[in-house]
């Protein structure tokens, strides 16, 4: 059986900013990924806008640097524009991404560090000898097998390394109900220099709720964004708002989401000129999923943390995206981060009673409310490198590192602490 210094499960901008950062601290590391292509979201839900890279207060200063910025200078050699654009519906800072330039570049960051890549790897068990998690099992495309590591880093999205091992997960939801899922629907057909008439987009939303079984309960008309080098563009509008994250629940919010996403569509298309043409370029391959199982941590950051902007001794990442709320389908609302326009993230967020075992993007620990802030991509890479450091730390000397030590490596690769 192949054995790793650090194995990180979820290919998603936390695992790959663990997996870049633990070998950039020296490990040998194993990243695994269930789908054939690196990004988390971006790629595999179609969230083609990184955000949390840049404060969004009126500074507008860069808060995430690392293998995150690896990622966008990555991008920026294949031509893409990786300066903030502001967000017309929020003010919010946003970096928007092509999916398949986004890929390649990904491929490009981590290769380059000379991870061992596993996609279409799926994990499904872990072995532990007494209460210590030693081999993780996995199945790929074509066959079954284990690997073996010294530190391991849960960067699933939803905890699953962490359920396996046996740690304390909730979802979170005892403050207020779960994060909505959400269908992106990509948009082809359309004219190249199109402006959208929000008017005539609520109008038509409105026509399809009068018929609908199942009705849109945002009044706004969504958020359309241009995808880069494409006519087409995207559309944020179909919400649905599940209390659990079970199999059949999941299943029938794609199924659900694919019929609104039809039937809304071909209103679009009676009704408002310039759609005429338009069609459903993609809707997946999966449904948008904001909240699933949160791992215990051995901090849970909170909203009054945010609203101060605290900044802990042991911060190793910053929080710069306001606290956005998506609990009720619809458009969310947004609750600024105070201080100096970003709160620090204590390694305590990370960290776990299993002294081996990091947790890192959406699955941090966090309340509610702070949960709406630390879940985004350009976090979610921060926390992840840091998550790599101190597994790397772990592997070298055997036993949790000190924040101090996991900040110092942090600095020395040029991440923003
Ligand atoms: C609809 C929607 C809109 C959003 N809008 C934005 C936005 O505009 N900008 C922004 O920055 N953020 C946005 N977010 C939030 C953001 O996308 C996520 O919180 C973020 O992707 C978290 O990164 P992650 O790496 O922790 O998890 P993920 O991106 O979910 O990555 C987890 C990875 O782990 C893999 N995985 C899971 N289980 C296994 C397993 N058992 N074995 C192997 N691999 C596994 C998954 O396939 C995935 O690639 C949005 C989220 C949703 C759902």
């Amino acid at each position: 059986m192949e054995s790793y210094d650090v194995i990180v499960c979820g290919g998603g901008a936390a695992g790959i900013g663990a997996a870049v950062g633990a070998a950039q601290s020296g490990a040998r590391v194993a990243l695994l990924e269930r789908y054939g292509f690196l990004g988390g979201a971006a790629t595999n839900s179609q969230v083609l806008s990184y955000c949390g890279f840049y404060q969004c207060d009126a500074r507008g200063d860069r808060a995430i640097g690392g293998v995150g910025y690896q990622v966008l200078l990555e991008l920026a050699k294949l031509g893409e524009n990786i300066q903030p654009h502001l967000s017309e519906l929020t003010g919010n800072r946003i970096i928007l991404l092509d999916p398949e330039k986004l890929k390649y570049a990904l491929d490009q960051v981590v290769l380059s560090h000379r991870v061992e890549l596993f996609l279409h790897t799926t994990l499904v068990d872990v072995k532990k000898q007494g209460s210590h998690l030693e081999v993780i099992d996995l199945v790929g495309l074509f066959q079954q097998r284990s690997l073996s590591g010294t530190a391991f880093v849960d960067a699933t999205g939803n905890g699953q390394l962490a359920k396996f091992v046996g740690l304390p997960c909730i979802l979170n939801q005892q403050e207020q109900p779960l994060q909505s899922m959400s269908l992106p629907i990509r948009l082809g057909g359309l004219a190249k220099y199109l402006i959208i008439d929000r008017e005539a987009i609520k109008v038509a939303v409105e026509l399809y709720n009068r018929q609908a079984v199942h009705p849109i309960p945002r009044q706004d008309g969504g958020v359309f964004m241009r995808v880069p080098n494409s006519n087409d563009w995207l559309w944020m509008i179909v919400d649905l708002g599940l209390n659990d994250v079970q199999e059949e629940l999941v299943t029938k919010a794609e199924w659900l989401g694919r019929k609104i996403a039809h039937d809304l569509v071909e209103v679009l298309r009676a009704e408002v000129a310039g759609f005429e043409n338009c069609h459903i370029v993609n809707t997946g391959p999966q449904i948008g999923i904001r909240q699933a199982w949160c791992p215990e941590a051995q901090y849970a950051l909170k909203r009054e943390d945010l609203q101060i902007g605290r900044k802990f001794d042991s911060g190793i990442a910053r929080a710069a995206w306001p606290m956005e709320d998506h609990s009720k389908p619809g458009k969310p609302s947004y609750h600024p981060i105070g201080g100096a326009g970003y709160g620090l993230i204590p390694l305590e967020s990370l960290s776990t009673k299993i002294p081996h075992l990091w947790l890192a993007g959406r699955t941090i620990g966090a309340d509610a409310a702070a949960y709406g802030s630390i879940r985004v991509m350009g976090t979610s890479f921060a926390t992840g490198q840091a998550a790599g450091v101190a597994a790397a730390l772990f592997a070298q000397q055997g036993e949790p590192p000190q924040s101090h030590q996991v900040i110092a490596d942090l600095k020395a690769q040029s991440a923003l602490v």
